[in-house]
């Protein structure tokens, strides 16, 4: 280990197939610039689960993943001013981009469209040796002070994570294809994305409309502040709210008929997918052109927008229901959202039980390759 370099420990894997297990790596020690932190807390999103499982044909391996990621911070480069030691931060899905094409300009380093396009904080893959960003299921992340996210006080940090890409995930399409107060809001799939998408929808002054294939979620979602849930495995329940939707946002993680959802929508309608990214099933199209109907996509959504996100939480005592895991249990866990869930709407890692980890007291970890950098 050189003098310019921290060793992290982490939970990721080798291949496709194989389990998360304790490893160990090298990152950067922070340069001008960049701030580090010890991270505490993490969220575990479905796109985790399909970055390791190799569902998008992408992933770089080894691979730590992690994108919902919070923490106090520990050092900070030169010149860094947003943010001091001992500041709780975070870090959602992108820790660099070009800053100067018109998307980075416009705030929106997501579709950033520099060579390189967004370094995401996971699977970036950046450097010319083929190593690979690591994300936030690690003891300690640094990233450039522009992708550094302030946790408001309000907020508990283990709160924070889900904010920062479950929330912002959903927040960005609502406000891009402006959401206004008083329309009606569907949302598809009621788990991290969703149960989030139903707070913020209702935040912004939107009637909403939880479609879940889980009925025992149906109070919590009620709770939550739908002012209805519709089981959306029973015809009848969906013929009832047919054309009655302004905006969809569909989160469903995998393949799924659309054809049932188009039908739930008003003329001028706007159906948004952010989930499934793999394929759909063949649909007519008539259905969309009979009644000018809008199928979009969207991408998580840029830091200044993810820190109002973070900040209209705050504000609208906006907060995740999580169930914070030990890392321990993080296959079980990929094994329930891939069986479609096991009814809570979020996990979060609690880091110190990495920490903790008796392969980390012990120092047995499997050793990745470095030197990595969360940055530039
Ligand atoms: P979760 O697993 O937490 O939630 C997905 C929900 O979809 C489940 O709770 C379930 O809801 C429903 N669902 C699950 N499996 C099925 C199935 N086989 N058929 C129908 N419905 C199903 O996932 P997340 O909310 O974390 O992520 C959702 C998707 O969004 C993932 O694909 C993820 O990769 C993607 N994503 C996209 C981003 C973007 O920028 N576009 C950013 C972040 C995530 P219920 O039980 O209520 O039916
Ligand atoms: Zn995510």
């Amino acid at each position: 280990m050189s003098e310019d370099t921290i060793k992290v420990y982490g939970f990721g894997t080798q291949a496709k197939n194989k389990d998360l297990i304790p490893v160990v790596f090298l990152r950067k020690k922070v340069g001008k610039g960049e701030v580090a932190f010890k991270v505490t807390h993490c969220g575990v999103c479905h796109s985790d689960l399909h970055q390791v499982r190799n569902d998008w044909g992408n992933t770089q391996y080894p691979c730590v993943p992690g994108h919902e990621v919070v923490g106090t911070v520990t050092a900070i480069g030169e010149g860094v001013s947003k943010v001091k030691v001992g500041d709780v931060v975070g870090v959602g899905c992108i820790v660099d981009s070009c800053q100067e094409c018109d998307y980075c300009e416009a705030g929106e380093e997501n579709y950033c469209q520099g060579e390189k396009g967004a370094t995401l904080t996971y699977n970036g893959p950046m450097n010319p040796d083929g190593t690979n960003t690591y994300g936030g299921y690690s003891t300690d992340l640094i990233a450039r002070e522009e992708f550094i996210l302030k946790v408001p006080e309000e907020i508990d940090p283990k709160h924070a994570g889900p904010i920062m890409c479950a929330g912002i995930t959903v927040y960005s399409p609502m406000k891009h294809w402006d959401l206004k107060e008083g329309q009606t809001l569907g949302v598809a799939g009621i788990g991290g994305l969703g149960h989030m998408a139903v707070q913020i929808g209702k935040a912004l002054g939107a009637k909403v409309v939880a479609f879940t294939r889980d009925d025992s979620k149906e109070d919590e979602i009620l709770k939550m502040g739908a002012d209805k849930v519709v089981i959306s495995t029973d015809d009848d329940q969906m013929k009832a709210v047919a054309g009655s939707l302004d905006m969809l946002i569909n989160t469903i993680p995998v393949p799924h008929d659309l054809a049932p959802y188009i039908s739930l929508m008003k003329t001028d309608g706007k159906i948004i997918v952010v989930g499934n990214m793999v394929k759909f099933p063949e649909f007519s199209p008539a259905s969309l052109v009979f009644s000018r109907i809008t199928l979009a996509g969207s991408l998580i959504g840029g830091i200044r927008q993810t820190q109002e996100i973070l900040d209209l939480c705050a504000e609208k005592d906006i907060r995740p229901s999580i169930k914070l895991i030990d890392i321990k249990d993080i296959n079980s866990v990929f094994e329930a959202l891939a069986n479609g869930g096991d009814g809570h709407f979020r996990h979060v890692i609690d880091m110190d039980t990495l920490r903790n980890h008796a392969a980390i007291q012990s120092d047995d970890a499997t050793k990745l390759k470095d030197p990595v950098r969360a940055s530039g």
